[in-house]
């Protein structure tokens, strides 16, 4: 594994970073500063009175970044009425209108890539090719609903109870206001992508981005304040969750909540307590097949961006390899070898395959899940260890082997680089190893016959199946409804589920000619009597 030199960001220059004191010869790792000014045209979107601010630091050298001012419960509620009084006027805008504005930010994420890309990488420390990934992934989503929304919310005519007399209209109507709740790890694209079909059925939006990685979400928001959104439409408030997460759902008409499963059930309940929907994407423990006929080279290479993609700090991300008995010799050696041949960096450099943790807790949980993991027995047979020569949270891509069911790493989320490899004989015995625990998010099966991996896929309990692929042909096809099964989930993001989650189905029945009641002169008995010969013919015609 090397580590890849600070280079030159794109930013640097014309964009708000400076480069901060660092010595590429003896020290790889980068610092960067960001301009107080630029920091400010960020925060100002904050909906905050309360006067206190929260440290942000890079992850990248664990220097701090930014504060952030932090919202008060007066705060939640005013950015409440101010959401209501938009979303008033938002639900009259004409479909056309909200979909140009849609498309506009569509452009705007894309010319904005390079000062988004060093905001993402300083935030959150991911590498610069992730980093991408999830701006490709805004704006396709923001280029999907714009096309898509109009045919998913058009009011549909349907069959009424006297065929010809009875007319029913289906109208897909917006819940109102939508709380979004949404974590670190994608912090651009699950801080907006969600968001973004609420806005298109007609709501307003009160996010409540991760508190490690507010500069982002923030920069999202003022690229949809340039692409023409009402300003008040879209409301953000910065705090703890479980300090601002319960006044959000008192005030909440829908929440969309992406987190942790315990913070999920959470949110759930008090969901409940005011009779309201939730969508909640949860976490996985997400297997990934090879099967006796898979390609080898390409499974290796497909499973190292499966399970280290953003260093592992990914909901789909595999942490379980199962692996034919007939290839598991040639497999382990190429996937060994790639992992050892990636490039760590803590940089913003686009050759960097792998950056740093997030966090010291994220750090704390990977070290102590793989250290219980050896002291029980199971092998390292790459990685294994931090890095803080790199960054401040550095964990070197790790790949496991004998792990047991003891073991924590066996069945808990790990959320880091960090995965387990198994053996097995038997396909239906796979299958009932990846189905084994409570989460079912994502699984992907590598094979050479795709109708057969198709009838596996048909048999794994997981919201998501990618075949010659770990993630990305689900997560990146936005017509394909993305979520989770059992525990790690309810609820679909993307494709036409994406949007009516936020929307209230209302029937509409316009009677015509005949009314619902005994006319022409027949008492309730011969009314009955003549529904009845009608109901039969009416079976009958369906019959024919
Ligand atoms: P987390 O549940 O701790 O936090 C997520 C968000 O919830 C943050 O904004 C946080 O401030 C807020 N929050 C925390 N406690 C809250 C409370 N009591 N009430 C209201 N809000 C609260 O999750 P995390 O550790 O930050 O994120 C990682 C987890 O997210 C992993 O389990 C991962 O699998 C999951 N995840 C799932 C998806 C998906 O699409 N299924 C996507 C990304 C991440």
């Amino acid at each position: 594994m090397s580590a890849s030199n600070p280079g030159h960001p794109e930013g640097v220059g014309g964009g708000p970073l400076v480069e901060g004191p660092h010595d590429p010869e003896h020290d790889p790792r980068a610092s960067y500063v960001l301009e107080p000014e630029y920091v400010a045209t960020l925060t100002e979107r904050v909906h905050a009175t309360s006067g206190t601010t929260v440290s942000l630091i890079s992850p990248l050298d664990g220097a701090p970044l930014a504060n952030i001012p932090q919202s008060s419960t007066d705060d939640v509620a005013e950015a409440y009425r101010r959401a209501r009084v938009a979303q008033a006027a938002w639900a009259k805008t004409p479909m056309e209108q909200r979909a140009a504005a849609m498309l506009r930010l569509h452009d705007l994420l894309i010319e904005r890539m390079p000062e988004l890309l060093d905001i993402i990488t300083l935030e959150n420390g991911k590498a610069r090719k992730h980093a991408y990934d999830e701006v490709a992934h805004t704006a396709l989503t923001a280029r999907y609903y714009a096309r898509m929304s109009e045919k998913f919310m058009a009011t549909e005519r349907r069959g009424g109870v006297l065929p010809v007399f009875t007319r029913i209209d289906i109208n897909h109507v917006p819940k109102g206001v939508v709380g979004i709740i949404s974590p670190w790890n994608y912090p651009l694209t699950m801080a907006l992508s969600d968001g973004l079909p609420a806005l298109m059925a007609g709501n307003a939006v009160v996010a409540k981005p991760d508190a490690q990685t507010m500069l982002t979400a923030l920069m999202g928001v003022k690229l949809m304040d340039e692409a023409g959104f009402p300003r008040d439409l879209w409301q953000v408030v910065a705090g703890p969750g479980r300090q601002l997460g319960g006044p959000m759902i008192e005030r909440s008409d829908y929440i969309c909540f992406t987190g942790s499963t315990a913070t999920g059930k959470l949110i759930a309940k008090q969901c409940a307590e005011q009779l309201i929907g939730c969508s909640l994407e949860l976490g996985g423990k997400n297997p990934l097949l090879v099967l006796r006929d898979a390609d080898v080279e390409k499974a290796a290479e497909g499973a190292i961006r499966a399970s280290f993609s953003n260093a592992g700090q990914l909901c789909v991300s595999a942490e379980r390899i199962f692996v034919a008995d007939q290839v598991y010799d040639r497999f382990v050696e190429r996937f060994v070898a790639r992992a050892q041949a990636m490039t760590l960096g803590a940089t913003l450099d686009w050759e960097v395959d792998m950056g740093p943790l997030i966090s010291a807790d994220q750090l704390e949980t990977v070290t102590t899940q793989v250290g219980d993991a050896v002291d029980k027995g199971a092998r390292v047979l790459t990685g294994g260890r931090a890095r803080p020569d790199l960054a401040p949270y550095f964990y070197e891509p790790t790949i496991l082997e004998g792990v047991t069911p003891e073991m924590t790493c066996f069945g808990n989320e790990t959320f880091g680089p960090v995965v387990s490899l198994y053996r097995f004989n038997d396909e239906s015995d796979a299958i009932a190893r990846a189905n084994d625990g409570e989460y079912g998010l994502n699984a992907a099966i590598y094979s050479q016959d795709g109708d057969r991996a198709r009838a596996i896929a048909r048999q794994i309990k997981c919201g998501t199946v990618n075949i010659n692929e770990g993630f990305a042909a689900t997560f990146g096809s936005l017509a394909a409804p993305m979520g989770g099964m059992r525990e790690s989930g309810m609820g679909r993001r993307q494709g036409a589920d994406g949007i009516l989650r936020y929307t209230e189905t209302q029937s509409v029945g316009t009677q015509r000619v005949l009314r619902m009641a005994p006319q022409f002169g027949l008492n309730a008995e011969q009314y009955a009597k003549l529904q009845v010969v009608g109901l039969k013919v009416l079976n009958k015609l369906g019959r024919a």
